[in-house]
């Protein structure tokens, strides 16, 4: 049984694919090939926001859109601590400060209420309100922007953000790495937030075959910004260069794979739906675990289908008994960012995000994927309950 099976899904659309990839090697546009035009403007379509800028990864998205906004040193971004580490790495890597906010134990998301109390303490440089990193001969930083997580494919709570972003004057970047396809009140993630940036990692909901990633935005200075730093910064042309960018170029053949991919996305965004549902109501006789609640406005892409142990110990024996029938689990993430070395200069604790911490002690992943059988799932969950 595979975690994620791409093959299933390679042999749906191998033609396509293999034409898709033959017409670029006859046109020989492998750098900013007309396919890649073609995907912005057939994902802008799905997702219902104006421009989209293709890229080389999720992560470049992510620093594209910070670069945009012109982030560096005094500048505190805020997000979630239980994420991957590319969300907070960007934010270091341009001299800005991390600045981490728990999440909601239900949806795993950055919770509105504490993010609210993180800005005023930055404000007010008052760690007595909530946690905040300690950097010895730091100048105090200045609230600028905040990067929900919409973490497993469950968009965050932007009803809230927004409300809080627009009072406290940060903009809002959406991580929606993990949630292409997922959905709040019938607007799809990506469509959130000031710039929204996903990831076409193998692995994602729409992945490549290498790596992508995208940015998406309604602002067209935003827009332009973004098209200038993909491209080391370019002016009116090549040569002419108006700001400091990086070489953040989605490929071609990739954009050509992905467009093969986007034919039968919306299918398999429903299939993972069905899918979803059958683990939440095989799993129900389970009480020991607890499984995702999606609230009533919300869509999951189900990037990934994470339940909750009792305790790191229960997790590390259900891992074990599926991994002697055969079966891969995974846990995301068993170290939350704060307590991560590379974070180490910002001095966080242990306890300072009690929500993640213990999350990340009792979190596992299951097979998840469009092609899942019903027989491949009584399999997986007959091993749990032999356990529970
Ligand atoms: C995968 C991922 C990224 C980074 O995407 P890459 O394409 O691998 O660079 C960023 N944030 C989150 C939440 C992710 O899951």
């Amino acid at each position: 049984m595979q975690f994620v099976d791409l093959a299933a899904q390679q042999k749906r659309i191998r033609k396509k694919i293999e034409s898709n990839i033959s017409a670029i090697l006859d046109h020989g546009k492998y750098i900013m090939g007309p396919e890649i035009k073609q995907l912005e403007e057939r994902l802008t379509g799905y997702v219902g926001v104006k421009n989209a800028i293709g890229c080389a990864s999720g992560t470049d998205a992510l620093l594209m859109a910070l670069m945009a906004y012109q982030v560096g040193p005094g500048d505190a971004i805020f997000t979630s601590p239980f994420t991957f580490i590319a969300t907070a790495e960007v934010i270091s890597l341009l001299g800005a400060t991390p600045v981490f906010v728990d999440i909601d134990p239900q949806t795993f998301n950055i919770d509105p209420a504490k993010l609210d109390l993180a800005v005023r303490a930055v404000k007010n440089n008052d760690s007595s309100i909530h946690p905040l990193p300690i950097i010895p001969d730091h100048l105090p930083v200045t609230p600028k922007g905040v990067i929900p997580v919409d973490l497993f494919g469950l968009p965050a709570d932007y009803s809230r953000i927004e409300d809080i972003a627009k009072t406290q004057d940060i903009f809002v970047i959406e991580d929606a790495a993990q949630s292409f396809g997922g959905e709040l009140k019938g607007k799809k993630a990506c469509a959130f937030g000031n710039i929204a940036c996903t990831s076409f990692f193998p692995a994602k909901p729409l992945g490549c075959y290498g790596d992508g990633g995208m940015c998406f935005t309604d602002d067209d200075s935003l827009t332009e910004i973004m098209q200038s730093v993909r491209v080391h910064g370019k002016g009116h042309h090549k040569y002419d260069n108006i700001r400091i960018g990086v070489n953040g170029r989605l490929d071609t053949l990739q954009a050509g794979i992905l467009l093969a991919k986007f034919d039968i996305f919306p299918e398999e965004i429903t299939l993972r739906q069905q899918v979803a549902a059958r683990y939440t109501e095989l799993l129900g006789f389970h009480s020991g675990l607890t499984r995702p609640a999606i609230a009533h406005d919300y869509q999951s892409a189900w990037a990934q289908y994470s339940i909750l142990a009792q305790d790191s110990a229960q997790r590390t024996a259900l891992q074990n008994k599926l991994k002697a029938a055969q079966i891969p689990t995974a846990i995301y993430y068993p170290t939350p960012l704060h307590l991560q070395s590379a974070f180490s200069y910002l001095n966080y604790k242990n306890g300072d995000f009690p929500i993640s911490e213990d999350c990340a002690g009792r979190i596992f992943s299951l097979p998840m994927h469009p092609y899942l059988s019903e027989e491949d799932q009584l399999k997986i969950v007959r091993s749990i309950e032999t356990m529970t």
